[in-house]
Formats: structure tokens, sequence, C-alpha cells
């Protein structure tokens, strides 16, 4: 007798990736294994609804991503929040993402820690748990200390295993250590580029070579 098919698991990771570094990718690889996805769709904002404009172009970052990955089994560069005319929120990309894959498929918004701790200010931020679960990955610096609107917004949903998150598609919250946390951030790279150092061993080689060939994130001369 052929075995039930497997229901999907999918990752959503948005973010400015400006640029992708190895925090982002290796956590996306580390979290594939740690939640058994099949696919983790990486998509970069346009202009993320919180945060100033990125300095690099969309188009550019979503190329810069597009490298790093190269060929990681299972992490997707996906453009379609590039596709999207207006803000770009994450419940009209988790909306697409449920119509692609169906109801029964679970769907797993990844959030570092960061952007876990502002997730009440978002669009409609209970309308997420409809769609999806949220899996919180600690970052290295950033305070465990969640607001009172963000405990709200969580209360009955937090479970404390992988089991026990898939066994709905979607509406619940679990926070995880995976491996190799690193201290890696896109604002420490541009600054880093802007004054001209070093950034080797922080984002994948790829991505060093393109931002060096386009000049990216240089300061103009007399700038620095
Ligand atoms: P910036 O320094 O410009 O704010 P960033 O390094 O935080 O950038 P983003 O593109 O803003 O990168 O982050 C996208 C997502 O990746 C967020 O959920 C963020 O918490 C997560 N993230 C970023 N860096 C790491 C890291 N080193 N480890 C785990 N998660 C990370």
């Amino acid at each position: 007798m052929t075995p039930p098919a497997r229901t999907q698991r999918i990752g959503m990771f948005g973010g400015t990736f400006d640029p992708v570094h190895l925090g982002h990718l290796r956590s996306g690889v580390e979290l594939c294994e740690a939640l058994e996805l099949d696919q983790l769709h990486m998509m970069p904002a346009p202009q993320p609804p919180l945060r100033d404009r990125p300095q690099v172009s969309a188009e550019q970052r979503l190329a810069l991503l597009k490298a790093g990955i190269g060929d990681t089994p299972r992490l997707i560069a996906d453009d379609r929040e590039l596709c999207r005319d207006g803000p770009s929120y994450s419940l009209l990309t988790l909306e697409a993402l449920r119509s692609d894959y169906g109801t029964e498929a679970r769907l797993i918004m990844a959030l570092g820690q960061d952007a876990f701790l502002k997730l009440a200010d978002w669009y409609q931020p209970e309308r997420l748990f409809e769609l999806a679960h949220i899996v919180v990955m600690a970052r290295p610096g950033y305070s465990p200390d969640r607001s009172q609107a963000l405990l709200e917004l969580l209360a009955g949903r937090e479970v404390n295993n992988v089991a026990a998150l898939m066994a709905t598609p979607h509406g619940r919250v679990l926070s995880v250590t995976l491996p190799s946390p690193m201290g890696i951030s896109a604002t420490g790279i541009r600054q880093r580029l802007a004054r001209r150092e070093s950034v080797r061993y922080l984002l994948p080689e790829a991505v060093e070579r393109e931002i060096a060939h386009q000049c990216l994130y240089r300061l103009p001369e007399g700038g620095r």
C-alpha cells in the first residue's frame, strides 16, 4: 500500500536583504532542517512598511539574493513582493502562498527575534495567524522582552516543539534557537562597505564579488 502523501511544509522568510548575508542564509538552511521544510521562499521587500528606503534598488537586492542562494537546496529567491504594486504587506504574500499551496499545507512565516518584537505593529497582525504559523529565530544581541500588545497577540498560540506546530496548517508560534546563531547584520555590512573595510566571510563570496563589481553601498568620494 502506498503511504499517505506527506503534507507540504512551506516557509516564507521576508526581509530587506540589503544585502543578504550569511546570517540570513545559514538561518534559512538550518530552519529547513529543523522544521523539515520542503521549500523556503526568501522574499525581498520593495519598500518595507516600517523601514527607511533601502540604499540599493529592489532588483539589485534580488540579484544579490539569487547570487547568495546559488544552488542551495530548498532555498528560493522569490520575487513576488517586487511584482506587486503597493506596500509589501506580509499578509498579502501569505495569502498568495496559501492560494498556491492549498489549505492543508503547513505555511510558516520565519522571523528573526528583532522583527518578531515589532509584530504587533504590522498590518492586521492577527490575520497572519489565519494563514500561517510564525517561527521566531533567536538572534544574538536582541532582547527577548515582549510588549503588552505582542503578548496579547500571541496569547494561547505558543507551542514548544515542531510536532505541535505542524499539527495544524496555521495559527501557532514557535521560538527556536538554531545551531549556528550569527551576530551578522546588514547594517554592519553596509557600514563596513561604506568605509571600504573587509566584509569577507560575512556574506557569500558571490555576493561580495557582485557588490564590489557594481560598487554598491560605497559613500561617494570625499564622503568618508
Ligand atoms: P538591517 O541591519 O538592515 O536591519 P538585517 O541584517 O536585520 O538588516 P533584514 O533583511 O532586515 O536583515 O532581515 C530579514 C529577516 O532576517 C528578519 O526577520 C531578521 O530578523 C532576520 N535576520 C537578519 N539577520 C539575522 C541573523 N543574523 N540571524 C537570524 N535572523 C536574522
